[in-house]
């Protein structure tokens, strides 16, 4: 990693850590631990060439802004959204965009459901990323309807993302998506084998989709 870079992903850290006493914005409290499990983990997706450009994203469920603060910070061409549903988080990630001096972010505090029936973010972006927000049938459904077609989705799973994959595919047609790739990865001194699903946009989302605001989680497609 370039050294300016990792001096900024560093100072990323300690900020997180430090307003995390006061608002919790995450479990993770140990620094070696928030760099392997959220920046290094989060660095992953640049192995896809799909953040090389100046691509839209929208990072759905970006929580204290992973990996979206890390994908702006290291490619400062992409233009990132952080899509998040808690207000705090959001106050959180406006300060850390000031304080870093990230361009051309925005931040949209609504639920994924609603802002993919927004006309003003329905099929507006290239590239939606998600990490840890919810089940793979899920994160599909609140993805998609955000991607233009020929856009892509990129998610940040976990073992069993392989079956998680197979398991989805019918639901991955009904939405417009179609599974382009498996890319399993490893992080320091961990025992687990992640896994970065690339799924491409290949059609229209139905209007249909997002259902309203909680049922892709009650009742996920998969
Ligand atoms: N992506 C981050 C946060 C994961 S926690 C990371 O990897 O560290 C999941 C986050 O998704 C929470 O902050 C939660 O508020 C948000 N979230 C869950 N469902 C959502 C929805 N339907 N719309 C918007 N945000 C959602």
């Amino acid at each position: 990693m370039n050294p300016e870079l990792e001096t900024k992903l560093r100072a990323l850290v300690a900020h997180l850590l430090e307003e995390n006493q006061k608002f919790n914005l995450t479990g993770i409290k140990d620094p070696d631990d928030a760099w392997t499990k959220h920046v290094l983990d989060s660095l992953e997706g640049l192995g896809s060439e799909l953040f090389d450009g100046n691509q839209t994203v929208v990072d759905v469920g970006t929580g204290a802004g992973f990996p979206g603060l890390v994908l702006a910070l290291a490619r400062p061409q992409l233009r990132v959204a952080f899509l998040e549903a808690t207000r705090k988080k959001c106050a959180f990630i406006e300060a850390t965009l000031e304080k870093f001096s990230i361009k051309g972010a925005r931040i949209i505090n609504e639920r994924a459901e609603d802002a993919g029936q927004n006309d003003r973010f329905r099929a507006a972006f290239d590239v939606a990323t998600a990490r840890a927000v919810g089940s793979f049938a899920e994160v599909a459904e609140l993805c998609l309807p955000l991607v233009r077609v020929g856009g892509s989705v990129v998610l940040w799973r976990g073992e069993n993302a392989e079956i998680e994959a197979q398991n989805a595919e019918e639901a991955l047609d009904d939405l417009g998506g179609f599974l382009r790739d498996v890319r399993p990865y490893e992080l320091p001194s961990l025992p687990t084998r992640y896994h970065l699903i690339t799924i491409e946009k290949v059609g229209d989302t139905p209007r249909f989709y997002p259902r309203r605001s909680g049922i892709p989680k009650q009742k996920p497609l998969a």
